[in-house]
Parts: structure tokens; C-alpha cells; sequence
């Protein structure tokens, strides 16, 4: 058994990797485990290869969790500041892409590389090709069985993140460790995912797979302006990524297809002013003529002039346009989903440092707690800021 460790840390990703090398970096004796045969392999993924590290407008508002005021301590003291300094420092070239979202220039590779270059530089061992067996607490200490040997320390740091991506490599071990230890686990489900339709609707809407408009998708907790893609089974693009996080199975979205237009002062206007304009084609301005002509066949609308337009029909056409209902039949699940809501409940562990408020030198930080942010670098924000937080409590032994 090697007993040569302060802290055991589970998950070479994201928050695993910041925590180890931040840990080390205070003298502390740190060894990181991970299964998989490469270390951060959601990051190397992340952002289409480019990594969406942060985000320059991250603050807690853009956080799902249970208790909102969890998250608030660890970014407000580790923020995306912070983490700009650190990709500054090693020389890795960034971009906005858009609405605050920082993506490297290059390629992704070069945030596993930095943060494997810390971990190298502070001397904190990371271990990957490596199965987890049995995590065993006697005598104040950890003992974690692995298929490459037993190991053993006074602190425990769960990092191994959520459901989503089974084939990068996410196993439910974080859960299972929360509730071996007496932790609540809150139910999970896949966040930052497409939907699917109903068949009816996917027939309809299939055709127009690949084409992307400028929405406003909401419901009555959130609401997101971005833009929406058809697919061959359903709908995705940031705007239903987003919602889908705060959409509960059975319930109905809306989507606003003409956000940055009073359609109906617009219908009206065009009425008097150019009465033998037909209304599909007024709607072939305002959007690409696929998607107009097929919106209008299955909403029904007749192919007449303005002029022969009622108001209760356009008034129902508006209506339409600024809220469309959505009723989705699911969403593709941990497949294709960036996230994994819930997680291991924040009422029972320390806001300041993550560790466990029952279970002595237990920690939990990134995906794996119940704190889910939005699309746009916030969920490595948490990440970085959750493994800061807990690699400052660590003591060392
Ligand atoms: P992870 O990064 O998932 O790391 C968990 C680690 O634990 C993994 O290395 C895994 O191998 C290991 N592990 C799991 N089970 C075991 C086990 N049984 N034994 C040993 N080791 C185990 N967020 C953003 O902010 N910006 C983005 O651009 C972005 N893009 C994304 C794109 C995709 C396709 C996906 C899937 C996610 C994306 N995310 C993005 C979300 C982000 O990747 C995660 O929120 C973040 O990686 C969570 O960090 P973590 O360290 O908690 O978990």
C-alpha cells in the first residue's frame, strides 16, 4: 500500500487537474486517478476542439442549482480573471467569440497542456489507465483500491464529473462515492442537449435539418436569445441547449422566431401600404424561403393577399411567429448532452471549501456537484473555481 500522499484525488479533468496542481503547489503530496488512458478529455473535445475555457461575464446568475447562493463564494474568490491570467501566463493565444465566450485560438490541447504542465511543475502525480475498485475510510484514512495497486491518504477529493459522454469516458462513481459517504445525491439529468420531436412535428420539420434561425426560446424560470438549429430528429443550436436545462420532461417552450420585430405593426402596415402582397410572401422576407413556406403549411396559413387578410389572422400569424409552442419528446440524452443537472447536494458540503460537512477530508468539486452552469465557458468556470476553492482547504499531513 503507498501511503506517500496528502490528498487522493479521483478525475483527471477539468476541476481535478486545477485542484492538483494548485494543491501541489502548496506543498501538499498530491496523486490524481483517472481511468481513462488520456487526461482531459472533455476539454480536449470542448468548444469544437477550441475550448470555451471561460466566460468574461461568468457570475452566479448563470448557475442552476438547487441553493443558487452555493456557487457564490468559490467564483466570486477564483474568477474567470484568474484563469484568463494563468492561460495568459503560458503564452496560449484566445479569442471572443461571442457573448463573452473565450476560446482558445489554436486548439484545445493547449488548456490540458497547461494544466498538465502545472501539475509536472509542483510535482503532483497524475496517474491515468487507472480502474477504480474500493474506497474504504479506517483509521482517518482513505484507501483507494485500484487496479494498479491500493493507496491511501487522510483526503479525498471526488472529481470524476457528471453522466454526460459515456464514450469520453463518465461513470455514475462520483454519486456512488457521495452516497457510500451518507451525501445526498439529487436526481440527474442530462443538461445542454438537443430535443427530439414527436414523430408528426419530426416529419414536418426534418426537411429543413442544417437551417438556423436567430430565436428567443423561453418558459417561465429562463429565457435565451441565440440561435436555433433543425435537425434530422429534433431541434439544437445554443438556443435550445440552453433551455433544454431548465425543460422538464412533458412541458412546452416558446420560441419567438422574430425576436428584433413587431410582426403585427409590420403585418398591418404592409395591409395598407402594399395591400396585394401575399402573406407568404412577407413571410419569404423575413426568413429563408424554406422555412416559410414549410412554417406556413403547417400552421395552415392561406395563401392570400394582405389585403384578404383578416386581423383576427394576423393576429393569429403574429402570435404564432412570437411564440411558437414546442412541446419536444425528449431530449437525445447523455449521448450528445454538455452537462449533467443535479448531482450531489450542496446542503451538505462547505460553500467556502467543498468538503464534505459530515465526512472528515472529503471534498467533491466540478460537474459532480449539484451547481450546473450555462452554454458558454460557465461550466469550466465552475470547475476552475470549485477545484481553487477546495485546493486552498487542503491541508497537508
Ligand atoms: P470532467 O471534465 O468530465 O472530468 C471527470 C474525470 O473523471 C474524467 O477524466 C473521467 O475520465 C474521470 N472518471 C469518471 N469516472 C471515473 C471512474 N470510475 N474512475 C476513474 N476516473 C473516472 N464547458 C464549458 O465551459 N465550455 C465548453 O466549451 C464546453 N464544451 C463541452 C463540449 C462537450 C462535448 C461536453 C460533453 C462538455 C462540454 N463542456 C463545456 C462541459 C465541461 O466539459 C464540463 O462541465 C467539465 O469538463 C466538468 O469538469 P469535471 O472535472 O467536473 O468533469
Amino acid at each position: 500500500m503507498n501511503t506517500n500522499y496528502d490528498v487522493i484525488m479521483i478525475g483527471a479533468g477539468a476541476a481535478g487537474l486545477h485542484c492538483a496542481w494548485q494543491a501541489a503547489a502548496r506543498g501538499l503530496r498530491v496523486l490524481l486517478l483517472d481511468h481513462a488512458k488520456q487526461a482531459g478529455k472533455k476539454i480536449l473535445i470542448s468548444g469544437g476542439g477550441r475550448c470555451n475555457f471561460t466566460n468574461l461575464y461568468a457570475s452566479p446568475e448563470n448557475y442552476l442549482s438547487e441553493n443558487p447562493h452555493f456557487c457564490k463564494s468559490a467564483l466570486s474568490r477564483y474568477t474567470q480573471w484568474d484563469f484568463i491570467a494563468l492561460v495568459e501566463k503560458h503564452g496560449i493565444a484566445y479569442h471572443e467569440k461571442t457573448l463573452g465566450q473565450l476560446f482558445c485560438d489554436d486548439s484545445a490541447k493547449a488548456i490540458v497542456r497547461m494544466l498538465l504542465d502545472e501539475c509536472a511543475a509542483y510535482g503532483a502525480r497524475v496517474q491515468l489507465r487507472t480502474e477504480i475498485t474500493k474506497v474504504v475510510w479506517q483509521d482517518q484514512r482513505y484507501t483507494v483500491s485500484t487496479s494498479q495497486g491500493e493507496y491511501s491518504a487522510p483526503q479525498l477529493v471526488v472529481a470524476c464529473g457528471g453522466l454526460s459522454m459515456p464514450k469520453l469516458g463518465a461513470t455514475p462513481l462520483g454519486y456512488q462515492l457521495a452516497e457510500q459517504f451518507g451525501h445526498t445525491v439529487l436526481p440527474v439529468r442530462a443538461g445542454l442537449v438537443p430535443f427530439t420531436l414527436h414523430e408528426r412535428d419530426k416529419e414536418a420539420y426534418s426537411e429543413l435539418s442544417g437551417l438556423a434561425l436567430d430565436v428567443t426560446a423561453q418558459n417561465d424560470r429562463a429565457s435565451f436569445k441565440e440561435a436555433m438549429l433543425f435537425t434530422h430528429r429534433g431541434l439544437s443550436g445554443p438556443a435550445m441547449l440552453q433551455i433544454s436545462s431548465y425543460w422538464l420532461p412533458g412541458e412546452t417552450f416558446t420560441v419567438d422566431l422574430l425576436p428584433q420585430l413587431d410582426s403585427l405593426a409590420e403585418l398591418q402596415r404592409l395591409r395598407a401600404e402594399r395591400p396585394k402582397l401575399g402573406l407568404r410572401s412577407v413571410l419569404q422576407q423575413w426568413f429563408p424561403k424554406r422555412f416559410a413556406q414549410t412554417f406556413a403549411e403547417q400552421q395552415q396559413w392561406p395563401d392570400k393577399n394582405l389585403a384578404d387578410c383578416s386581423n383576427a389572422l394576423l393576429e393569429s400569424v403574429a402570435t404564432k411567429l412570437h411564440a411558437w409552442p414546442v412541446k419536444p419528446n425528449g431530449t437525445e440524452g447523455y449521448r450528445t448532452a454538455e452537462v449533467t443537472l443535479g448531482g450531489v447536494d450542496t446542503d451538505q458540503l462547505s460553500s467556502k471549501t467543498m468538503a464534505s460537512k459530515h465526512q472528515s477530508g472529503l471534498y467533491f468539486i466540478g460537474e459532480v456537484v449539484d451547481v450546473t452552469g450555462w452554454l458558454g465557458g460557465y461550466n469550466f468556470q465552475w470547475a476552475w473555481a470549485s477545484a481553487h476553492a477546495c485546493a486552498e482547504a487542503l491541508t497537508s499531513t
